[in-house]
């Protein structure tokens, strides 16, 4: 296995459409195992495969606290077949937003279809933290970053701060 360059914003990769897997081969089970790593090295609880530079549906999560074991999941060309009604606000960032944070509106529970490492259907059914990770990791699919559901003036205070950190970066 290993760790991938994740990239942060702003960059325009980001912003590309991710199209859905044909197949699940060896190859994409080589870019899951790799992007888990990256994302456990980070750390992170989601990763989608267009922060690594890959424009496809796929993403890995993790939403176990520190006192569980690890519970690694694998989605593939997920889709939400059910959202319910009530919101959920919570607190999120991204690997590709570093130390930038803010509140976000989300489903509270959600049932998605996907396909498993191994390219079998699967169902799950999330709420709370994992439900919130999941919207958001689809929300990569679309070229959609979490600062795109917060107002405006946040969102520019967030990009100015991670323009210049990038610049730093580049400097020095
Ligand atoms: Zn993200």
């Amino acid at each position: 296995m290993a760790l991938l360059p994740i990239i942060t914003a702003p960059d325009p990769r980001l912003r590309v459409k991710s199209e859905p897997v044909e197949t699940v081969d060896d190859d994409l089970r080589t870019l899951m195992d790799d992007m888990l790593q990256t994302m456990y090295d980070a750390p992170g609880v989601g990763l989608s495969a267009i922060q690594v530079g890959v424009a496809k549906r796929v993403m890995v999560v993790d939403c176990a606290d520190d006192r569980e074991d690890p519970q690694p999941i694998y989605l593939v060309n997920p889709v939400i077949r059910e959202a319910s009604d009530d919101l959920r606000a919570y607190e999120e960032g991204c690997l590709s937003l570093p130390e930038q944070y803010a509140e976000v509106d989300r489903h509270d529970r959600i049932t998605v279809d996907y396909l498993d490492r191994d390219g079998a259907p699967q169902s799950l059914e999330a709420d709370g933290l994992l439900s919130t990770c999941i919207q958001h990791e689809m929300d990569h699919f679309e070229g959609i970053l979490f600062v795109d559901h917060i107002s405006a003036l946040k969102r520019a205070m967030i990009m100015k701060r991670l323009k210049k950190a990038k610049k730093l970066k580049a400097t020095g």
